[in-house]
């Protein structure tokens, strides 16, 4: 949660943690953070937070909800998000009724169900106002119903209104969220009210309640900047709990509705250059001067010192059929290490016809994997297959645009061969290089043009053979590219 977590309260790509200090493939990446992955840490917090009730793990789940889940809804049409890209100036599509039936669509359905679920708890003497959402709670072992006016996060305050037949006695705890701008006040029934208690990060009002008393309490919120997890120069800005993005120029071809394929839910129109993405010049300490909030609105103009034009910042879930940013480089991030893997991306992913990342449990049955004696694992941050026996997949031959195979492998000192099966024939496959230290290696095997054309928009299968039952090196990706 705290270590692999971005901005939206989200964790990993493609289906798989990243390393808690390299979150590049994060940013890379067009496949973002899984729904369901928060959905399950959604269902994991509520447990711990019903063994131990503290605010912080209201905290967590107030970012997942409202920046991560309620973002992955169509808000007319209904569907439902797969991955969010925290790519810059990428973006998500969403499930259609009738085609595909992914997991994000399962759990999508309860995820909008459950938004009433933690907003108040109890125990035996304590009743938890947590997250700020208009509702209406009747607490029927207390005759009381208490009915909750807000506009959050549009308005900085909330309005609690009880009601019952009888006085009671019991204590009123009221989440004091852990990006306040300021202290919270409290009224009652109009009138300052200081006598409360802070333990956990709740505000206790203990107190003999009357028919139609009603608590009024403020939400001081802030923008604020949060950098990525690993260090890197990249942030994200937020207001109060809500992450705000910007809604960039959409491209032709992009298809913000998956139809029934195996991959439809991956946004798979073109990748902007990380570069064409402006970084922030400013000094992030003094947000307040580059970043202005607009009138009435949860709507923010960011003016970047040097720059030709400003920026529109609007709360995340807002943003829909639409390419988005959520985090920005800092002026340093040209630099860092994500420069020379950007470049490689952007290389391979123009000239990539299909590809596959061998070890990922989606891309391999993507591609309809099949194994046997197979092994998987991770080396330096690449995953990886090898076999004693075989290993088969099919490659997409869009358009008939495949020319060569590309086969990336760790070589290593044993630098066994291996045998590779294109359409059911076999290829010639040059000598696998062996290295005393394990190091990444490319192979590049020439299709043939005319039979590449003829097999147009076929899925054309590969199957890896061992030789003589010695194990191949660790296969890390097979390729079918243009050139
Ligand atoms: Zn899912």
């Amino acid at each position: 949660m705290h270590e692999r977590s971005v901005a939206i309260g989200g964790n990993s790509t493609r289906e798989m943690f990243n390393p808690k200090d390299d979150f590049s493939r994060m940013l890379l990446s067009k496949e973002g953070p899984e729904t369901c992955n928060s959905y399950n840490m959604l269902k994991l917090t509520r447990l711990l937070y019903q063994g131990s009730p503290s605010a912080s793990f209201i905290d967590f789940y107030e970012r997942v909800t409202y920046n991560h889940i309620l973002s992955t809804q169509h808000p007319q049409k209904g569907g439902f998000v797969y991955f969010t890209s925290m790519r810059p100036q990428h973006y998500r599509n969403y499930s259609q009724l009738q085609q595909g039936f992914w997991c994000c669509v399962g759990s999508g359905l309860e995820n909008h169900s459950k938004y009433g679920e933690l907003i108040y708890t109890h125990n035996d003497d304590a009743l938890f106002v947590n997250l700020f959402i208009p509702s209406s709670l009747t607490w029927k072992e207390q005759g009381l119903t208490i009915t909750q006016t807000t506009q959050f996060p549009h308005q900085d305050y909330a309005t609690l209104t009880i009601t019952g037949k009888a006085t009671r006695q019991f204590k009123l705890a009221i989440r004091q969220p852990n990006w306040l701008a300021g202290a919270m006040t409290v009224h009652i029934n109009g009138k300052a009210y200081r006598n409360f208690t802070v333990k956990d990060g709740y505000l206790y009002i203990n107190r003999q309640w009357q028919n139609k008393d009603v608590v009024r309490f403020s939400l001081p919120m802030k923008l604020a900047v949060e950098a990525m997890p690993d260090g890197s120069p990249w942030v994200a800005f937020k207001y109060g709990p809500v992450v705000l993005a910007s809604a960039a120029k959409n491209l032709p071809g992009d298809i913000y509705f998956a139809d029934s394929s195996r991959m439809g839910h991956i946004a798979d129109g073109s990748l902007i250059p990380l570069d064409a993405t402006e970084p922030i010049r400013f000094d992030t300490a003094a947000l307040q001067k580059y970043i202005r909030k607009n009138d009435n609105e949860l709507q923010f103009t960011m003016v970047n010192p040097a720059s030709a034009t400003s920026v529109t910042l609007q709360p995340f879930y807002t943003i829909h059929e639409q390419r988005y940013t959520i985090y920005w480089p800092l002026l340093a991030a040209g630099k860092s290490r994500i420069g020379e893997a950007e470049q490689q991306l952007m290389l391979t992913d123009r000239v990539s016809v299909d590809r596959i990342s061998l070890g990922e449990q989606q891309p391999e049955s993507d591609h309809g994997f099949t194994y046997s004696q197979s092994e998987s694992g991770i080396w330096n941050n690449n995953n990886w297959r090898s076999t004693r026996d075989s290993i088969s997949y099919s490659l997409n031959n869009k358009k008939g645009e495949g020319r060569s195979l590309v086969i990336r492998y760790i070589a290593n000192k044993e630098g066994n061969a291996f045998a590779v099966y294109f359409n059911g024939q076999q290829i010639s496959v040059p000598d696998i290089e062996s290295s005393a230290t394990l190091q990444v290696k490319t192979m590049v095997l020439t299709l043939d043009a005319a039979l590449m054309k003829s097999l147009a928009d076929q899925k054309v299968p590969v199957t890896i053979k061992a030789v003589a039952g010695k194990e191949t090196p660790k296969l890390v990706e097979i390729r079918l590219s243009r050139e």
